[in-house]
């Protein structure tokens, strides 16, 4: 019997949304949910309202002056003296605005729900979480709340001992690393655009593999541009099967940001939505089931497509071929300049699920899987 799936989203986001002209102004939750529903994926019941995300939820990652600012900077939607210098926000990148206290919080709450329903025996996506950049003090990278910080630190205080913390986003996990970096409970395994050429730049190396207590409970993969599906499936087919057998997690958190697939103009992956899909059924496959956050991604059409198609599997449903004109219409619907006169991308107007776009492995990520995985044999 299949564990039952749920989906916890909101369609209260789409009045939570960024600043004009940020790259997460665009819809997310509120269209992989509008998709959903035109393709008859998503049955009454399977969609659970989120729920913002309480204090005593949010000190177990951030500092209490932090939290305070935001809630202060949302009351007036301006920006205090100094705050912009001590916080990092009310700038381009983290902008005063309803999607960064009210919006976080409902992103927040929804992972905890995720992590609840999981240890009740049902698995669960929060498509709105992922926001791993933030820091306990500081917003960065688009995020205000670490909510995948948060439900890891959620996991420990309920006495789990080993968390793995595998991240899929293009981007570096830098404020999730930081926070667990000298911690031999939590192991963060991702894969990611090498801060040589991305964000964050400063982060993400492979040298960088924890310390003290925490000394090789972190796991980085930074990679060259141009990865396609057959390298993303070779990086993790190799690394975490190695992860499970010396960490032995008990449970793990996953991060599915949709930044890494080809569509996506904020990275330089080329990864195909087919490639996506099988690499989190290979997560699955080696790791059982876990809890499913999402993460970047700046293609709206791109994801909401991609988040489908995981949707489809955690619900146990087959992947429908054709979209369905209600479907088209939905996704056609979107305004985005980005891709207004695309002709190219026309085929994501059609299927559901992309061909693969497999590529070469190169023989510098072979030599970079194999230096990683030297630290443990
Ligand atoms: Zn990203």
């Amino acid at each position: 019997m299949p564990v039952q799936a749920r989906l916890i989203g909101s369609f209260n986001y789409k009045s939570l949304r960024y600043t004009k002209n940020h790259p997460l102004r665009i819809p997310r939750v509120s269209l992989l949910l509008e998709l959903l529903f035109s393709l008859g994926l998503l049955e009454e019941g399977e969609l659970v309202e989120s729920r913002p995300a309480l204090w005593d939820e949010l000190i177990l990652f951030h500092e209490e002056e932090y939290l305070k600012a935001l809630e202060e900077c949302d009351r007036c939607m301006c920006v205090k003296d100094g705050y912009r210098e001590r916080f990092n926000i009310g700038t381009y990148e983290n902008p005063i605005s309803p999607a960064m206290w009210k919006g976080s919080l409902l992103a927040t709450g929804s992972s905890i729900q995720v992590v609840e329903m999981f240890l009740g025996g049902s698995i669960a996506f929060n498509p709105a979480g992922g926001m791993h950049h933030a820091y306990p003090s500081r917003a960065r990278g688009f995020c205000f709340i670490n909510d995948p910080g948060i439900a890891i630190q959620y996991l420990l205080e309920r006495g789990f001992k080993r968390v793995l913390y595998v991240d899929l986003d293009a981007h570096h996990c830098d404020g999730v690393q930081d926070f667990f970096y000298e911690e031999d409970r939590v192991f963060v395994l991702s894969l990611h655009q090498s801060p040589d050429y991305a964000f964050p730049f400063n982060k993400g190396y492979l040298q960088e593999r924890g310390s003290g207590r925490g000394k090789g409970y972190n796991l980085n993969l930074p990679l060259p541009p141009g990865i396609k599906d057959g390298e993303l499936l070779y990086v993790l087919e190799r690394t975490l099967p190695l992860v499970r057998d010396v960490f032995k997690p008990e449970v793990y958190v996953l991060q599915l940001g949709t930044d890494m697939l080809r569509e996506d103009y904020l990275s330089k992956f080329e990864v195909s939505n087919g490639g996506f899909l099988r690499a989190f059924d290979l997560v699955r496959e080696v790791l059982g089931e876990g809890i499913y956050l999402g993460g970047g991604g700046y293609h709206p059409v791109a994801l909401a497509r991609a988040w489908a198609l995981l949707w489809c599997r955690m619900s146990n449903r087959p992947i429908q071929d054709r979209l369905t004109p209600e479907a088209r219409k939905v996704l056609l619907s979107v305004d985005f300049e980005e891709f207004e006169e695309d002709a190219s991308r026309c085929y994501m107007y059609e299927k559901l699920l992309d061909p693969p776009n497999y590529g070469e492995v190169r023989e510098k990520v072979k030599g970079l899987v194999d230096e990683a995985l030297s630290y443990y044999l």
